[in-house]
């Protein structure tokens, strides 16, 4: 039913022909991204929210101006009785058997942060030393703007009456959380159905090398409080022969790691990343973890960030030092956040670590569980055709193999979006690079990246184009 064949050549001469109807264009390409960049849509609340209202303006005129579509609409959803900010939708219904893809950006930005930290104003786009400098060059109006370039250049080289389904969903809240996302989706399930969904809002390796992120990890949290005796004791009077809760609990916690600080957790998926250059110098520089300090986990830097779990202790309430007397303490509460690999299931994860508290809690210390949060994990469908068509044209358009690169965090929608449409391929593909700073001061986009990420878009679409269902 979602099935189409796999594409894993392009012709030079039609990448030829891509990149030279892109280059001709490119100069006004720019022009757009800059002139959005310039509305300063910030969906958080304390920012003036009529901005949203002329981006997600500007957006939707642009996509009018492509002429491909039959509707395009500004729209939003509700949740918990608060209306969202102004996403933009457009449809294009496919014809004779060829797949609709979706394609989704964000048009909101985050904050500027402190304006002393910018070199150049964030909302005046700066080309400087082959970046174009400004708060959203990167994420993601570039993602719009690569979107509008692809869609313009498979009209003007496939004609008028191209075949391809497109569908356009570009959200007006995704820096702050997403937060009406789940019913936007439902309420719009008949726009946005689609056999692949682009999302254009995440990364390359490097400038150089093309990158499809293919994993996410999702989240497990679990409160939970350890008990020992009904009342706190004096210490001295009862110390050495009655647990106290605190050791009970720590004790606990240190069974939840091996000695080369891995998860001991039973039961969790635990996968491999793709072999990419990416040392134990360079986590150490990022992470801010200086020598002699050892590095914990085993195999590869990236595999222990991206497709191994790790668990984190991120809370503890006993009693604190200011306050602390000489008494065995009889209850304290903990908060571990458990990252899981993608392939894993929150509920199967959730339930592998309770089992490993509860196995390990010691001296028959009472165990009582509280709030819980969970997120799915996402791994994309490395076998399916829309990867591979992604791949190739990526390939194509940067003259370099594609990296799969994963994120040890959760993109929260990309589960709603799974959800909503289980049958959909999703390709999260994107223009930031390791220096574009999305989210920090002297955000920047990279501008051949941006060149080379329309014409990939634009291979993939043309392509796509020329594919017809197999039944
Ligand atoms: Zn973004």
């Amino acid at each position: 039913m979602n099935n189409f064949p796999s594409v894993d050549a392009i012709q030079s001469d039609l990448v030829t022909q891509v990149r030279d109807v892109v280059g001709d264009d490119f100069a006004r390409r720019v022009g757009d991204l800059g002139r959005l960049v310039k509305i300063q849509g910030i969906a958080w609340e304390a920012f003036d929210a009529a901005n949203l209202e002329t981006s997600a303006e500007a957006v939707a005129q642009l996509l009018r101006e492509t002429g491909v579509f039959e509707l395009v609409e500004i729209r939003r959803a509700e949740a918990d009785g608060k209306p969202g900010s102004p996403a933009v939708v457009a449809r294009r219904a496919a014809k004779n058997g060829k797949p609709t893809f979706l394609l989704y950006a964000h048009h909101d930005v985050q904050p500027p942060g402190n304006l002393d930290d910018w070199e150049t104003p964030p909302f005046e786009p700066t080309l400087k030393n082959g970046r174009i400098y400004a708060r959203g060059a990167a994420d993601d109006k570039a993602g719009i703007v690569v979107h509008l370039t692809a869609i313009e250049t498979l009209r003007k080289l496939a004609g008028d009456d191209f075949d391809l389904g497109i569908s356009v969903f570009i959200e007006g809240e995704e820096e702050a959380g997403s937060r009406t996302f789940r019913p936007f989706l439902d309420q719009n399930r008949d726009i946005l159905a689609a056999d692949a969904i682009v999302v254009a809002d995440s990364g390359n390796w490097t400038a150089d090398i093309p990158a499809l992120t293919t994993t996410l990890r999702g989240v497990v949290s679990q409160v939970f409080e350890v008990s020992t005796i009904d009342h706190a004791l004096h210490s001295g009077m009862y110390g050495g022969a009655v647990p106290d809760a605190m050791m009970a609990m720590t004790r606990l916690l240190t069974t939840l790691h091996n000695e080369d600080g891995s998860v001991a957790v039973d039961g969790l998926v635990s996968g491999k990343a793709m072999e990419l250059p990416y040392s134990e110098a360079e986590l150490r520089r990022d992470a801010g973890a200086d020598e002699p300090l050892e590095l914990i986990g085993n195999g590869s830097i990236l595999d222990r960030l991206w497709t191994q779990p790790a668990i984190t202790v991120i809370g503890i309430d006993g009693q604190s030092v200011a306050l602390s007397s000489n008494t065995l303490l009889p209850r304290v509460k903990a908060k571990i956040s458990m990252r899981i690999a993608p392939g894993d299931d929150p509920d199967r994860a959730l339930a592998a670590l309770r089992a490993h508290l509860e196995k390990h809690v010691p001296f028959k210390a009472k165990l009582v569980y509280h709030e819980i949060e969970t997120g799915k994990p996402f791994k994309a469908d490395a076998a399916g055709w829309a990867q591979a068509l992604a791949e190739t044209a990526l390939e194509a358009a940067f003259g370099n193999k594609t990296a799969h690169i994963g994120i040890g965090g959760s993109i929260p929608f990309i589960a709603d979006l799974t959800e909503v449409f289980p049958d959909a391929q999703i390709l999260v593909t994107g223009v930031e690079d390791a220096d574009s700073r999305a989210h920090s001061p002297n955000e920047s986009l990279e501008v051949e990246s941006f060149r080379k990420a329309m014409v990939a878009e634009t291979l993939m679409l043309l392509k796509a184009n020329d594919l017809t269902r197999q039944e």
